[in-house]
């Protein structure tokens, strides 16, 4: 019965076999008895498959099929890139761009959007994901009576508006979800396994809509789904429920009552609370509610963008686990030095100091707010280094294993123990075409070969 993997490398141990078994892994040692198929894994590192934990599975999907706007490098490119796209399409029809960014690109609103694309409705989101910029078109798409409070018509700005468009403009208009097998397919190529979508936008509809893909086989990993209000969890377990998201917005702060009572109420609901935490003042409110409120395990800083040292110690004692995007740093960093105080460098993004200070710690990819390859994250932890190839808090780095372990927890305890291939373990696996050590020299997703999830091939067959 089941599938042996030959003379793959365990933990540091080569020439060992693997049996799988019932999705799960049977058993692992040399000379393992003969199974209707084999695979002879040459030598190459077994390990458990990586879990992102903290990604917007169909916000990556919808960008998959929008213009890219995060490499635009001035008002002019951003410009060209809008005219090109709209030039491309029949009047009428919508376009969506994501990646736009005031810093280099140049403050963008209604008018200004009209100027570039007066014949389409277009909708361009900011690179942070919280604020969409509408043109008049796109507004008269979007008929008056329920606008939502971060909804500024003149400005043509939405802030987090996103489950609002998501009802307004319908399955039909947009056609529906966004085809999310091509990204599970790109996932399993990396060696991804597991999710867990951290958006809280979440509800019913987009939990079964995922949910379908998953059956389907389309998304193969195994999701576990944030929200920011109730989610029933799926009777077939094509995905678990994870913890209550909780948006902080800096500009306006919910006050510490309203915090607390916010926890309470996912306590009710037996949820865990994970809070979106990018400034020291969002992480000082949430340290001071998880200290009224009380926190469990599963309680998570998401982000941790900024983290002042002193606030390590009441992280670790309050046992909340912070979930990283350690390739922030390549992709953001160089914006990070020329924005950010340079006394206030040091706690930015932090990673070893966190280890080092007993916070439990994981890492995610925040796609598509960044890049979804996770081997990319473990050699920006292992680097610390921007595009441009400076350095950002060096001594914040982490030794490759360290690193990939950041994606080896469980979606129930992030930042606990690495999951192991061990006989009894479900058979999330990827197989490497070359020992682990090797592949965390350089660390790339060229040296994914072969990924199983629940003892099943989904990629590399
Ligand atoms: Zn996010």
């Amino acid at each position: 019965m089941g599938l042996i993997l030959r003379n793959v490398e365990v933990a540091g141990r080569s020439g060992l076999d693997v049996r799988i078994e019932g999705g799960r892994i049977a058993a692992v040692g040399e000379r393992l008895h003969r199974a209707p198929d084999e695979i002879n894994g040459r030598g190459g590192a077994l390990i458990p498959g990586l879990w992102d934990h903290h990604i917007h599975i169909l916000a990556l999907a919808a960008r998959e099929a929008s213009l890219d706007l995060f490499a635009a490098r001035d008002p002019d490119d951003l410009a060209r890139r809008i005219a090109e796209a709209t030039t491309a399409r029949p009047a009428g029809r919508w376009l969506r761009a994501v990646g736009w960014h005031e810093a280099q690109m140049g403050d963008l609103d209604r008018t200004a959007l009209d100027r570039l694309a007066p014949d389409h409705p277009v909708r361009v989101q900011h690179q942070t994901g919280a604020l969409w910029v509408l043109n008049s078109r796109a507004l008269a798409a979007l008929p008056a009576g329920d606008d939502p409070a971060g909804l500024d018509r003149a400005a043509g700005h939405l802030w987090r508006g996103d489950a609002w468009l998501r009802a307004k403009l319908g399955s039909k208009r947009e056609g529906g979800l966004p085809p999310l097998a091509p990204l599970g397919a790109r996932l399993a190529a990396m060696g991804v396994t597991g999710l867990t979508d951290a958006s809280v936008t979440t509800d019913a509809t987009a939990a079964a809509g995922l949910a379908e893909a998953h059956r389907a086989g389309d998304l193969p990993q195994r999701l576990v789904l944030m929200s920011g209000g109730p989610l029933a969890a799926a009777a077939d377990a094509a995905y678990a429920v994870g913890p209550v998201k909780v948006l902080l917005d800096d500009a306006d702060l919910i006050d510490l009552d309203d915090f607390v009572a916010r926890i309470a109420t996912a306590r009710r609901d037996g949820r865990a609370v994970a809070v979106h935490c990018v400034t020291a003042a969002e992480l000082a409110l949430t340290l001071a509610a998880f200290a009224t409120a009380g926190a469990r395990l599963g309680d998570r800083i998401e982000h941790g963008s900024v983290i002042p040292a002193d606030a390590i110690p009441t992280l670790r004692d309050l046992g909340l686990t912070v979930v990283s995007q350690p390739a922030f740093v390549r992709e953001r960093g160089d914006r990070y030095l020329r924005e950010t105080d340079p006394a206030d460098r040091g706690d930015l993004y932090r990673l070893a100091s966190l280890r080092a200070g007993g916070v439990a710690l994981a890492a995610s990819s925040d796609a598509p707010y960044a890049a979804p390859d996770p081997w990319a994250g473990i050699a920006a932890a292992g680097d610390r280094r921007t595009a441009a190839g400076l350095a950002l808090g060096a001594d914040e780095a982490l030794l490759p294993r360290a690193a990939l372990e950041l994606y080896l927890g469980t979606a129930r305890d992030p930042g606990g123990q690495a999951r192991r291939v061990s006989a009894g373990a479900p058979a999330d696996l990827v197989l490497l075409d070359r020992p682990l050590a090797q592949a965390l020299a350089e660390p790339s997703a060229d040296a994914v070969r072969m990924t199983l999830i629940g003892g099943r091939i989904v990629h590399g067959a």
